[in-house]
């Protein structure tokens, strides 16, 4: 299994010199598996990279399929898609795994953001390739190469989709904008990311810098999240947008003492866009 960074910051793109050794692109992790299925952990503006990059291939000639999985159906998680080239190429095929949000199935919601007030699609109907969407359940199920599960972990509102995905000998989980209640990470989160060899995990802010009604889980959670669940390497993702590169740097630097300092044995990383994980 290969893990790929196309997106890494959180809420908004950031094109700005202070950020483009990590990248200012909203979330979007490409995954391919042992047999060389695709699969897509949520959609931001990175997705439209990661699309630019597949044409060359069976893209281009309207015969690739992925899979996205999305984490929840805000902005920094959804709106990469529209605007990708492979998802209006004919023949291409695209199975979106996406939640139900107050009431409303995922293919509504799309519906809704491509709408002619918010863009120039007007409806999925429009969208070249064909397009399938299917709601997120908690049953572990078999996708192509890999074992996929996924839990709806709590983010003090509808909730936040994590995923585990997992291939001969390796896993790896998924989780952003979760918040747990009182810092401690909840029984689903353990679940997806017990023993992974890679934890991406979105952590845009410290426990210091956390104000009330956070909806993110801040750095100390995440860590404590991966020590408690065995995790092999932590990498941080969905960056803060006033996040510079030399912050995130000095972030690094300062947890990685930490880690040392306690004897843990985790790695933790910072995501960067075009960072590469193999497993
Ligand atoms: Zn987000």
């Amino acid at each position: 299994v290969i893990a790929r960074f196309w997106g890494v910051r959180g809420s908004t793109a950031v094109p700005d010199a202070s950020h483009l050794r990590y990248g200012g692109n909203t979330c979007c992790v490409e995954v391919i598996d042992d047999a060389g299925g695709l699969l897509v952990l949520d959609a931001g503006t990175g997705f439209c990279q990661l699309s630019d990059s597949l044409l060359d291939g069976p893209f281009g000639r309207g015969e690739g399929e992925l899979t996205v999985l999305l984490s929840k159906t805000h902005w920094d998680h959804l709106l990469g898609f529209p605007f990708a080239g492979i998802v209006h190429r004919p023949g291409n095929h695209i199975i979106v795994y996406g939640p139900d949000h107050a009431g409303r199935r995922i293919e509504e919601i799309y519906e809704q953001i491509l709408a002619p007030a918010y863009s120039p699609f007007f409806a999925l109907a429009n969208m070249g390739a064909s397009h399938e969407f299917r709601p997120i359940r908690e049953e572990a199920f078999r996708h192509g190469a890999v074992q996929l599960s996924a839990r709806l972990l709590p983010d003090g509102g509808q909730g936040s989709w994590g995923y585990r995905v997992e291939g001969a000998g390796s896993a790896l989980a998924y989780i952003s904008d979760a918040r747990y209640p009182e810092c401690r990470p909840t029984p689903g989160a353990l679940t997806l990311a017990r023993g992974v060899d890679l934890l991406i995990h979105g952590a845009a802010s410290t426990l210091a810098e956390q104000q009330a009604g956070e909806t993110q889980c801040s750095i100390e959670e995440a860590l404590a999240l991966a020590i408690e669940a065995g995790a092999r390497r932590l990498v941080l993702c969905h960056h803060a947008p006033e996040r510079t590169d030399d912050a995130i740097d000095a972030l690094l630097e300062r947890y990685r003492a930490q880690l040392r300092a306690q004897g843990h044995r985790l790695a933790l990383d910072a995501a960067s866009e075009g960072m590469t994980v193999q497993l």
